[in-house]
């Protein structure tokens, strides 16, 4: 594994965003429903379990939790819900804050956005991938619980996303991903370097 990922710091959970870190550097955030599989997700790309504790400490799930990969790089866990757990207005305050940082947030360079394969396309998901849009920001989709479906049904849903996406966010990549299996790790860990600008040999620039 790239030792950029190596090692990911808990430096803060920010419930606005001014909490946040100062807004330079690179950051990508991960996004997903509640039980899609985030948390699964993040720890096989960086083959730990701390990010997903932290993340699941009761009263950190409406934060957005940011972890150093080094001086410059960060990751921000971006917690979801299901539609029907929380109070409508606990919702838009969240909803709001999603937009504003994926909107406003400079370092922001990406998007990795996390569907169960046998659920993807929510209303929750295309609300990120239109903000994402809007921000011209470069979103990368993992269809996880691959593990789940047969070869040809995964190879079937794959491309009924893919051509989905095609259609409606053609900025949007797509692929295959099992935090149990470990099916499409190495891919979706070559995506998340490029979006952090950061390959293996260049993993401690700074990239202002
Ligand atoms: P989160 O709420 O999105 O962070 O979801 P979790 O990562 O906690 O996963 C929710 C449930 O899905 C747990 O029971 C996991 O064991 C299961 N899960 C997560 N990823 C996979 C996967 O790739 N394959 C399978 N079969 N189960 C998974």
């Amino acid at each position: 594994m790239d030792p950029l990922l190596a090692n990911p710091r808990f430096v803060v959970g920010a419930h606005r965003i001014d909490q946040l870190p100062p807004d330079e550097g690179t950051e990508i955030a991960f996004a997903g429903r509640s039980n899609v599989g985030k948390s699964s997700a993040i720890n096989a790309l960086m083959g730990r379990r701390a990010l997903a504790r932290i993340s699941r400490t009761p009263g950190r799930t409406q934060q957005l939790n940011v972890f150093a990969l080094n001086d410059v790089c960060r990751v921000v866990d971006m917690p979801g819900y299901g539609f029907a757990q929380v109070p409508a207005a606990v919702r838009r305050h969240w909803d709001a804050l999603l937009e504003r940082y994926l909107r406003t947030r400079r370092s922001l360079r990406g998007l990795i956005l996390i569907m169960d394969i046998r659920h993807p396309l929510t209303g929750f998901d295309r609300q990120m991938l239109g903000w994402c849009a809007d921000a011209d920001m470069p979103v990368h989709v993992l269809l996880t619980k691959a593990d789940k479906l047969g070869h040809g049904a995964a190879g079937n849903a794959l491309l009924a996303v893919r051509r989905a996406l095609a259609r409606e966010f053609p900025h949007a990549g797509v692929q295959l991903f099992s935090a149990r299996s470990r099916a499409g790790v190495e891919e979706a860990r070559e995506v998340l370097l490029g979006m952090l600008g950061a390959g293996s040999s260049v993993s401690l620039m700074p990239h202002l």
